[in-house]
């Protein structure tokens, strides 16, 4: 059946009572359906599983509201004991407290047959609730979620809450995060990523997941959501050019080999991306504005055509990219390596 994927941790199980934005989530995240476009989604009906190929196999089983996971055509203990993650997914702008009796009842059910679960909330659709609102329901829904799981005398367990919606990266954000804890090279990624910080003189390095937008790894300095953002746009102008000249066959294509593409910004900061294997990027932010001769004295200004403009006239900027071609060359031979030797794989 659909229910049974092969490999283990991998696996995320998205749930939450009907209407919550399941539906909508995967769409928005996984298929590049615009936010406004799920409005009209029917509800989900019967159990799905998505499946993506990017440096970890991942495939995401999402549940319908209604169903209920005791019922005996599903095997509810076999799919419990083969996820990774599970995501529930909690409506904000409704009244939640169903939501949160069945989520502790699944937490339940789900840390008995599968005690290393990582249990991922998501309050959703915050887009509906002014800033303060937000933290207030945060901290109201993380309290009766303790209150709870006390009762239940699972008091150990492990949530994470995350506050979201598919009207800005916020989803982007948290499924990067959910996802992460479930690639096991993870340190080993970091590490890689922090040396080509280090030796690039990059300001901030993700490793995209080009089609979702996800990132599987950053360098170990904060992720700001602005720069985060930044990197993502990015990742759909390169692929837009990319599609443009290949006279748009495709609708949307993924990005072929050696795809390459540097911009800089009107406050100089400058945009690199590199494809790497199986369908990831390397995003980078390289600064150079440090030095003043950075623009040769003759500061390129082109108001026309916005933020983004050609920049590679400049010298020093070429000499940091030359270095930084190198460096990156190394790290996606490091990243094959790692992939080789990956423990999740299909
Ligand atoms: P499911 O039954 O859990 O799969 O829920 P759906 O994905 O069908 O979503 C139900 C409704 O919620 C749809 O009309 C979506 O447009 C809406 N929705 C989903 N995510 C968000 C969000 O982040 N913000 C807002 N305002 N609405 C959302």
């Amino acid at each position: 059946t659909i229910l049974t994927p092969k490999n283990n941790k991998a696996n995320i199980l998205l749930m939450g009572l009907r209407r919550g934005g399941k539906s909508s989530i995967c769409k928005v995240v996984f298929h590049n359906m615009q936010p406004l476009d799920t409005l009209y989604l029917e509800s989900t009906s019967k159990p799905t599983t998505e499946k993506f190929h990017s440096l970890i196999d991942l495939s995401v089983m999402e549940l319908p509201g209604q169903l209920n996971y005791f019922e005996p055509s599903y095997d509810s203990a076999k799919i419990f004991s083969q996820v990774g993650a599970l995501v529930y997914v909690i409506d904000s702008q409704d009244e939640y407290l169903n939501a949160l009796t069945n989520l502790s009842m699944i937490i339940e059910y789900a840390y008995k047959i599968n005690p290393l679960i990582h249990i991922e909330v998501l309050i959703h659709k915050i887009d509906g609730l002014s800033e303060d609102y937000r933290l207030d329901t945060q901290r109201d829904i993380m309290q009766r979620t303790g209150d709870e799981l006390l009762d239940l005398g699972l008091e150990g367990v492990q949530v994470s809450f995350y506050l979201t919606s598919i009207f800005d990266h916020s989803i982007y954000e948290a499924f990067s995060r959910i996802i992460q804890k479930l690639v096991p090279e993870l340190p080993s990624l970091e590490n890689m990523l922090d040396n080509l910080v280090q030796y690039s003189r990059l300001e901030k390095v993700f490793l995209f997941d080009v089609n979702s937008k996800i990132y599987v790894a950053t360098d170990s300095s904060p992720v700001d959501i602005q720069t985060y953002e930044v990197c993502a746009e990015f990742i759909d102008i390169t692929i837009d050019l990319d599609s443009l000249y290949e006279n748009g066959d495709q609708a949307r294509p993924a990005i072929k080999d050696e795809v390459k593409c540097i911009s800089t910004l009107q406050n100089g900061v400058t945009l690199y991306l590199r494809q790497m294997i199986r369908g990831l990027a390397l995003v980078a932010l390289v600064r150079v504005d440090n030095e003043g001769d950075v623009y040769g004295g003759d500061k390129i200004e082109d108001e026309e055509n916005g933020n983004y403009y050609q920049s590679c006239r400049d010298k020093n900027l070429q000499q940091s990219l030359a270095i930084i071609d190198h460096n990156v060359n190394v790290f996606k031979q490091g990243l094959e390596k790692v992939w080789e030797h990956s423990r999740i794989r299909s």
